[in-house]
């Protein structure tokens, strides 16, 4: 290899389940453990409006994965011509039951519903999504104990691969209030030096050439090129779209091959972690209210 070529970098894929399948085992060990105590399962209540196919199997999946730990989950599937004061109600009812002590309002919810308004009346210390502006708010000033699911299972990828924060430039695509902004505040907390990237950013490209770390968090198949990547960068691509029936990322998966130190994939990425995280809120959502 003559001076001037590039040394290949051997690029991680993440396998997302099984590491989700690790951490989930120890909340499983906690939960096996406080249960031979005489304390009750924690339970999560997942509520979904209307008939999606897609959010009906994410819920089944996230039901799946609470029993498989121990935890037990109640469903309430509700018409999509529900209005939001019979949503509210039910969200109440849920507040003021002492058996349940996570609650997940399955997003999106149908147009005449405020998700704002839904995400305003969970009761904080049942915030399993972690989307309570309390809760944000929490995250904000560095005190959160509940945090949203995705960036948290970010965050446990990046320690995972031992990837440095400290100092590090992240470049954050996206600024929703589930991934974007709360990743970027996670980053920050963690002494990474962090751009928030939007649709309006200029020289996008150029801002993505000059991360250590890159979260791509958008919903546009692709979008992130091979060349957009730093060599040795650790890339976390959050989007799923589905495209000719397949799954696809928002970065050049195969571009980013052999330049990146760590890609994470669209199938088996960091959707199980996001549902390994939803576990741990309400496995804390629980303790903090029973005190265990
Ligand atoms: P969202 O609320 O739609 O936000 C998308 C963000 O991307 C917005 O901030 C938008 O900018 C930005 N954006 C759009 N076009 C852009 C462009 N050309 N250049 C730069 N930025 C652009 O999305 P989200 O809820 O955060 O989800 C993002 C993706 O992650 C989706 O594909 C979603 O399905 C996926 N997701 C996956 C998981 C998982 O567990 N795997 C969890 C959550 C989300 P503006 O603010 O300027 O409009």
């Amino acid at each position: 290899m003559s001076e001037s070529e590039p040394v290949p970098i051997h690029t991680e894929v993440l396998d997302g389940l099984a590491l989700a399948n690790e951490l989930r085992a120890e909340l499983g060990e906690t939960i096996t453990k406080l249960v031979g105590a005489g304390n009750r399962a924690p339970c999560l209540a997942v509520v979904l409006v209307g008939d999606d196919p897609a959010s009906r199997s994410y819920i089944k999946g996230k039901q799946r994965a609470c029993g498989r730990i121990g935890m037990e989950s109640v469903e309430h599937i509700l018409p999509a011509s529900t209005s939001q004061e019979q949503l509210l109600a039910l969200i109440a009812d849920l507040n003021g039951d002492d058996g349940v002590d996570g609650i997940l309002v399955q997003l999106p919810l149908p147009s005449h519903i405020s998700s704002a308004v839904v995400a305003e009346a969970v009761d904080p210390a049942k915030d399993a999504d972690a989307l309570h502006p309390t809760t944000s708010g929490r995250l904000l000033a560095g005190t959160a104990e509940l945090i949203s699911c995705t960036p948290m299972g970010i965050m446990a990828v990046l320690d995972h691969y031992s990837i440095p924060m400290e100092g590090a430039n992240a470049v954050v695509i996206g600024r929703s209030n589930i991934v974007g902004k709360p990743i970027a505040l996670l980053l920050q907390q963690r002494n990474a030096t962090v751009t928030l990237c939007h649709s309006r950013t200029r020289d996008l490209a150029g801002r993505c050439r000059e991360a250590d770390i890159l979260v791509a968090a958008v919903g546009r198949p692709r979008m992130v090129k091979g060349d957009w990547i730093k060599p040795g960068a650790a890339v976390i691509d959050v989007g799923v779209t589905e495209v000719e029936g397949k799954l696809v990322g928002d970065v050049d998966f195969d571009a980013a091959i052999g330049v990146a130190r760590l890609i994470t994939p669209s199938r088996r990425g960091i959707g199980p972690m996001t549902i390994t995280m939803l576990l741990r809120n309400t496995l804390l959502a629980y303790r903090n209210r029973k005190g265990v």
